[in-house]
């Protein structure tokens, strides 16, 4: 039965990391954060509370099929890979949205949404936290979400496995981290992401993160624009995030300026109160919603990579 405190694993413990999106996924009393809170049920072992380091967590389920650790990785097009950290868009007039940690029971009317608006988006789809099972278990609605995100022109990109801190990790725990959500995607999409977003925005340069995600070919992706919607899922209080983002979007001209707007779809007021707004004030400014890639001109060939041993679902 695993019970620890967290932090307390072999991993030596970090000074504070600069988290700039950490939540509450919590929301059960007696969380596993809680020393001594021992157990093997589904409040116990989600991630990314329960601890890694002492075994049944979701986080070490894994992913059917071939393993994707040898597929080539090759640095293709301009936009910089890790160490390089991407904070901003490159592409004049554009507006990427980005939600991270789907997908969610909300997911799909945010894409009901988004089609209204005609508005391409980019999720960072983790592969397996909250207690949501894996993305790719056919018995549950995440795949066949993904797959509507792909074919309604969304890009998808990656935001680990379970969630974990990669700052904090071993780096063959940050490898697993990468390559279990990449064979979970595969064995939805054939292909997997050439772009990632270190959850809690936490990839420090001592840890060896950002030349770890580079080596792997990956694109490090943080924000311009925080909606810090995390603080703000309320009917009250998400007008903070709405007029932080109006704020900062009014600062620049759709002339010069591009913008990249970090999100989360696991966030109720984010998903049917936050986003029509934002994409009302993208229009109403002159700018337009596009994906990632394309807010730094990048082919959309470049943005995944495929596994050509995979012949498809037939294993699931
Ligand atoms: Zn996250």
């Amino acid at each position: 039965m695993p019970c620890a405190v967290r932090g307390g694993g072999s991993v030596p413990a970090e000074p504070a990391a600069r988290v700039q999106h950490l939540y509450p996924v919590h929301g059960i009393k007696g969380s596993p954060e809680t020393a001594g809170f021992c157990g093997t049920s589904k409040a116990h072992c989600r991630s990314p509370d329960c601890m890694i380091d002492y075994g049944h967590c979701d986080a070490h389920q894994k992913p059917k099929g071939p393993p994707t650790k040898d597929i080539p990785r090759p640095h293709l097009g301009l936009v910089p890979y890790g160490p390089t950290e991407i904070r901003s868009c490159t592409v004049p007039g554009t507006v990427a949205l980005t939600f991270d940690d789907g997908p969610t029971q909300y997911t799909g009317d945010l894409l009901d949404l988004l089609d209204k608006y005609e508005a391409p988006a980019t999720f960072f789809v983790t592969g397996i936290n909250n207690g949501k099972g894996p993305i790719d278990d056919e018995s549950l609605p995440w795949a066949s979400l993904i797959d509507r995100m792909i074919s309604s022109g969304h890009q998808i990109a990656s935001h680990t496995w379970s969630h974990q801190d990669l700052s904090k990790v071993t780096p063959e725990q940050r490898t697993e981290q990468l390559e279990k959500n990449e064979a979970a995607l595969r064995n939805i999409m054939g292909s997997f992401p050439t772009y990632m977003r270190p959850p809690y925005s936490s990839c420090l340069p001592r840890s060896g993160c950002r030349e770890d995600l580079g080596k792997m070919g990956y694109h490090i992706v943080l924000y311009d624009i925080d909606t810090e919607d995390y603080k703000n899922d309320d009917p009250n209080s998400i007008k903070r995030s709405k007029d932080l983002f109006d704020g900062v979007i009014s600062t620049g001209s759709p002339h010069t300026k591009s913008w990249l707007v970090i999100g989360h779809d696991s966030h109720e007021q984010t998903v049917y109160n936050l986003t029509e707004h934002m994409l009302q004030t993208i229009t109403r400014l002159g700018y337009r919603p596009v994906t990632l890639g394309d807010c730094l001109s990048d082919p959309r060939n470049n943005w995944y990579r495929q596994d050509f041993s995979w012949s498809g679902r037939t294993f699931l």
